[in-house]
């Protein structure tokens, strides 16, 4: 392998789940799910950059322009700064993810990793696992590895269930813990306005209120016993049809009754959304961001605009958007 210089930069994209069915709980804690994704055009960057150093350093910032920038400086005025819910040890998952290229490579430097984040943190959109995939890409190609697209899908999943589609992109039905990934036709684009909760909610909690409910409502039977949920049909065919009005109508997440018990101050925002003209709205993920489905880009602006002026952050985005894109190379 040559010897690595310069840096990569590659951008991931956020996700929602149009459909997000949660079936039994297994031994290993995880879930097995039937999921259907769409990648949006929300995206994390990630530079790497080759040091003689041994290590792996990390530095993270908010993309300039975005809302989380903006939240961000906010909330530095009054002495909270957002950034630092992020880590930045071992433990960031875009840093376990250079880790396993490294240990792939013969390179005995390190490599320093920038983070640019649009993505909400810990807001149900897998923000964390965009970092995570496009650091594999960007160690893979500053250190020559060629590890090709399936080796990295494997290491992406070992770093989480949302990794492999953040590399694939698009629109894809993910089964088993969500790993599993068949991808799907969805040739015309969709318009959402996302609205990201100044707030996190973690998934394990979501996923625990949610088989806390589940054994109250089956008097005491386990979570483990829900039955394996399938692809559903009818969320496929409104991707395929290029239909948002036959998606709103089957837009479904199990997760969002249990997020709006966690964070109930999001149902009215949810209802602000509708009567602003969106055709329907979810939790997305495990939440506590607001996926809203609109008509066309022209209802989408007017809906983003719409929430703005009662001084809710909203941005317009559209889906599916590509995986994992290597943007520019820089060498030496
Ligand atoms: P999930 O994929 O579990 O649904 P999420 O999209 O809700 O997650 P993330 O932004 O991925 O949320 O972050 C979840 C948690 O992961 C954060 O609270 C943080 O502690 C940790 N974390 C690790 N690496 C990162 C990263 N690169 N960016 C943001 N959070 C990270």
């Amino acid at each position: 392998m040559p010897t690595p210089t310069g840096s990569v930069t590659v951008s991931a994209p956020g996700k929602i789940n149009v459909c997000f069915l949660v079936g039994p709980l297994l031994s290993s804690g995880y879930h097995r799910v039937a999921s259907v994704y769409q990648a949006v055009s929300l995206l994390e960057h990630v530079t790497a950059t080759a040091t003689d150093e041994p290590g792996i350093g990390l530095s993270v910032e908010f993309t300039p322009g975005s809302v989380l920038a903006a939240r961000a400086r906010r909330r530095a005025d009054s002495g909270i700064d957002l950034l630092a819910a992020i880590p930045r040890d071992a433990t960031n998952l875009a840093a376990r993810a250079a880790a396993l290229v490294l240990a792939a490579s013969d390179w005995d430097g390190g490599v320093h990793l920038h983070l640019s984040k649009a993505v909400p943190v810990a807001g149900g959109m897998g923000g964390g696992s965009a970092d995570a995939a496009a650091a594999l890409v960007a160690c893979d190609a500053l250190f020559g590895t060629a590890l090709g697209s399936r080796e990295l899908a494997r290491l992406g999943e070992q770093l989480g269930a949302d990794v492999p589609f953040a590399l694939l992109g698009g629109v894809a039905v993910g089964l088993g813990t969500g790993t599993e990934l068949t991808p799907a036709l969805a040739p015309v684009p969709f318009h959402w306005v996302l609205v990201p909760a100044d707030f996190g909610i973690s998934t394990p909690r979501a996923f625990a209120a949610l088989d806390e409910h589940r054994r109250a409502v089956t008097g005491g039977a386990g979570p483990d016993r829900i039955p394996v949920p399938a692809a559903p049909a009818d969320v496929l065919h409104a991707l395929r049809a290029g239909d948002p009005q036959g998606l709103a109508a089957v837009l479904h997440n199990d997760l969002q009754e249990p997020a709006l018990g966690l964070a109930p101050q999001l149902r009215p925002v949810l209802a602000e959304g509708l009567a602003a003209g969106a055709l329907a709205g979810i939790v997305s993920g495990s939440g506590p961001t607001l996926a809203l489905l609109c008509l066309d880009e022209d209802d989408a602006e007017a809906v983003a605009t719409s929430l703005g002026h009662r001084g809710i952050d909203a941005v317009p985005v559209t889906g599916p958007v590509t995986g994992t894109q290597i943007l520019s190379r820089t060498s030496g």
